[in-house]
């Protein structure tokens, strides 16, 4: 039967971008950067600054793990919640005290918080941009640096997909919630929105390893994908930055001290700057 098949497209192209919750369903169909994208002129007008005069770009970080979730823990049990909170906080600060970048961060205190709900405040704030920091373990106490990941389809090695899992567990976020499907036009806006997301993901991953290159310890490959639950907002680029391995036992070092998290704090506050300032965010 057609309308069987063409139910299941929809469902296709649902499942793709939409995991966090069918909560988001009426916030994807006309998303505001996709009516912005529709019409060149006013874009080509508003000129560097953004779409709305004075409105700095808008950079939402979220500090992984907390309260009940302490994230890895390193050897010298150096809790990765707490790493991931004071760097987020280091960051933010900085961006805020530059006047180019508004900062604002999922949680700024040590409290569990759903991947959802972190989804949620980056899209309430209006978010350019959802930064999500994190400091993982690897089986490997040799595995050390810096690393970025975008969303996948399908995780792109075991390693990645292991470290998804892990991030993942988080609340249990992962099938499709399609109780609502909505009609054909927004099916196809939807899928035009969360091409447009992804493809804008993918720059800013790019544009923060080649700045963090030569500045901060890079682990092979950082340009990195997996399945993690929140990458998955269809209408807010997204990115994860694994700012270390908390299971070796120099970067636990660096990462556990103040000048360590001000370090990787600097480095990223003046890429994200050139980076949301930049033409591609505006
Ligand atoms: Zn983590």
């Amino acid at each position: 039967m057609e309308w069987r098949a063409e139910g299941m497209k929809r469902r296709r192209l649902l499942a793709r971008g939409l995991s966090v919750g069918a909560g988001l369903t009426a916030a994807v169909l006309m998303p505001q950067r996709v009516r912005a994208a529709g019409s060149g002129a006013a874009k080509s007008t508003a000129g560097k600054g953004g779409g709305e005069r004075g409105r700095r770009p808008v950079l939402m970080i979220d500090p992984g793990h907390g309260g009940a979730d302490p994230g890895a823990i390193g050897p010298t049990g150096l809790q990765e919640k707490e790493v991931t909170l004071a760097v987020a906080r280091a960051l933010a600060n900085r961006l805020n005290a530059s006047g180019q970048v508004t900062a604002a961060l999922t949680r700024s205190d040590d409290r569990f918080m759903e991947l959802a709900e972190r989804v949620h405040r980056a899209r309430v704030a209006q978010a350019h941009l959802l930064l999500s920091i994190h400091a993982d373990s690897a089986p490997t106490p040799a595995a050390r640096g810096f690393s970025a990941y975008t969303l996948a389809e399908s995780a792109s090695d075991p390693f990645a997909a292991a470290l998804a899992r892990r991030e993942n567990l988080a609340d249990g976020l992962g099938g499709a919630r399609l109780e609502e499907t909505p009609p054909e036009v927004a099916a196809i806006l939807f899928d035009l929105a969360v091409h447009r997301t992804r493809s804008a993901a993918a720059y800013a991953q790019a544009a923060v390893v080649r700045g963090v290159d030569g500045r901060l310890p890079l682990l092979e490959r950082p340009k990195r994908s997996a399945n993690f639950a929140i990458l998955k907002a269809p209408d807010i680029p997204s990115i994860l930055l694994e700012i270390g391995f908390l299971s070796n036992a120099s970067d636990e070092r660096r990462l556990g001290e103040a000048e360590g998290r001000a370090q990787v704090a600097e480095v990223l506050a003046g890429v994200l700057s050139r980076l949301l300032d930049g033409e591609f965010f505006n």
